[in-house]
């Protein structure tokens, strides 16, 4: 018995390793059970009603396999078994019937989950799901990235980048804030690598993972066969290339790596949460690289992009979300896709799990917390109160009538974050600063870019040098 729980556990976690949590979670939560009985050459898995095992038949017996494989050593057959009595987690959830659906009740009503026929291709992401770095989900894909007027240029010259291998320009920069796709556009771009140049050596990893592979290679005096590994390489994809602020050792290793490359004619993608003129201790030498190909920004997306990408989003999981739900995400929680996402995946499960139709009333339940959790992260106080703490001021003073440099700019840079962050809209930032009308703030704004554009120095508090690193500071603060 006791093997038995253990097996279960680390089938779970093999499973979920391959699936990712949120289908993981979705498929395989509560009322399922996996095993593998003692002496028995099966993998069993019970489930709650005959759709769950339709659907995990058709979707994951692959994935559940291999799982078992890994797990046991060997090579099992998969049984899915409904198991009677258990109440279906699905509840109200309505699905098209199975083949032989004659084995469940079902007393369906209105619609509300309902997962539509298969639209994915499943050879293309079978195919993307081999050369993957990280096989636990399906590589992201260039066409499945919703574009917008904030990602639009970037996804082009993602595009781009693999049409002309880098021959227009190299390398390519990403930079965006948490959760906009940077990720997302530099997987699409590695499979699109690996698709259209059949046997080329796409390199694809974060800078973390170069950098402890260069670590580890000095400890082990490997270096020879760590820069082979990337010298050689036909593309290389670097994700959060930020990370090597700092690195000074780790930096001119990769200096050399993407001299060597860009020698090589092999295109270089790089990801940044930053301009790479803006990265913390980047070598000079570093940045003018980086600065020598086109450097694309993705922004936030704007509302109609914000709802495009919930609606993708639920088709590809086969999930109907009336427009009205959709509408309700997409306007309370605006600073990252991935929150989207977050929001969504939230949802189907809330629905799934109480058996409740996926309306407005229920969104509004299952997203209160996070969407209080959002309006509190970066609200207009949590502005004011960052800024008046690293600044020693007075909340009263910032808002005063008082134009002199020790609070105008203070001011300005208060209104900066809060365009960024906050998502509030330039009156009410106005207001909230002093009553002061959307033009000041547009033009605070103006001026705080300048600064950052211009690297202008900072004369204003000691510690730091330039505005920019006020800037970075009060990010700091603001966990943003
Ligand atoms: P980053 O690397 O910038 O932090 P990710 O690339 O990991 O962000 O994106 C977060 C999530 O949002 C991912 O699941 C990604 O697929 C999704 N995503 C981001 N932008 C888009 C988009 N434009 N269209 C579809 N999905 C997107
Ligand atoms: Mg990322």
């Amino acid at each position: 018995m006791a093997t038995q729980a253990v097996t279960e556990t680390t089938l779970r976690a093999a499973v979920a390793e391959r699936l990712g949590e949120s289908r993981f979670g979705l498929w395989f939560g509560e009322g399922v059970r996996l095993g593998v009985p003692e002496g028995s050459d099966s993998l069993e898995v019970a489930v709650p009603n005959a759709f769950f095992r339709d659907w995990i038949q058709g979707h994951f017996a692959g994935n559940l396999v291999e799982a078992a494989r890994e797990v046991t050593g060997r090579s099992l057959r998969l049984a899915i078994r409904v198991d009677g009595e258990a109440p279906p987690p699905l509840g109200h959830v309505v699905e098209p019937p199975p083949p032989d659906a004659n084995d469940r009740p079902v007393a369906a009503p209105a619609p509300i989950v309902v997962p539509l026929p298969p639209v994915d291709r499943p050879r293309a992401q079978a195919q993307a799901h081999a050369t993957q770095p990280n096989p636990a989900r399906p590589a992201r894909r260039l066409e499945d990235f919703v574009t917008g007027p904030g990602n639009r240029l970037a996804h082009s010259a993602a595009v781009e980048l693999v049409e002309s291998l880098g021959a227009s320009f190299n390398p390519l920069v990403i930079q965006g804030g948490v959760g906009l796709g940077k990720t997302h556009l530099l997987e699409g771009i590695g499979a699109a690598l690996r698709a259209k140049y059949p046997g080329m050596k796409v390199v694809h990893l974060t800078a973390e993972g170069f950098t402890n592979g260069f670590l580890d290679a000095m400890r082990h005096g490997t270096l020879t066969a760590f820069r082979a590994r990337y010298r050689g390489a036909g593309a290389l994809l670097v994700d959060d290339i930020h990370f090597l602020a700092a690195k000074k050792a780790t930096q001119d290793e990769f200096l050399h790596t993407f001299n060597a490359l860009v020698a090589d004619g092999a295109p270089i993608v790089l990801t940044a949460d930053q301009h790479p003129r803006q990265i913390a201790r980047l070598s000079d030498e570093l940045a003018t690289r980086f600065l020598g190909g086109m450097v694309v920004k993705l922004d936030a997306p704007d509302p109609a992009t914000r709802r495009e990408i919930l609606r993708a989003k639920a088709r590809a999981r086969r999930v109907i979300v009336p427009e009205a739900v959709l509408s309700y995400v997409a306007d309370h929680l605006r600073a990252s896709v991935r929150e989207l996402e977050g929001a969504l995946h939230s949802l189907i499960a809330h629905a799934t799990m109480t058996g409740k139709r996926l309306d407005l009333a229920l969104a509004k339940v299952a997203l209160r917390d996070t969407i209080r959790h959002v309006a509190r992260a970066v609200a207009l106080k949590d502005v004011e109160k960052a800024v008046c703490q690293l600044f020693s001021i007075e909340p009263d003073a910032l808002k005063a009538d008082n134009r002199a440099r020790a609070v105008a700019y203070p001011r300005m840079l208060a209104m900066y974050l809060a365009r960024k962050h906050t998502g509030a809209a330039y009156s009410e930032i106005g207001r909230f600063f002093g009553g002061r009308n959307h033009s000041t703030v547009i033009s605070a704004e103006k001026k705080v870019a300048g600064w950052i554009k211009d690297e202008a120095r900072n004369g204003l508090l000691a510690g730091f040098e330039t505005m920019g690193d006020v800037l970075n500071a009060l990010e700091r603060t603001l966990g943003a």
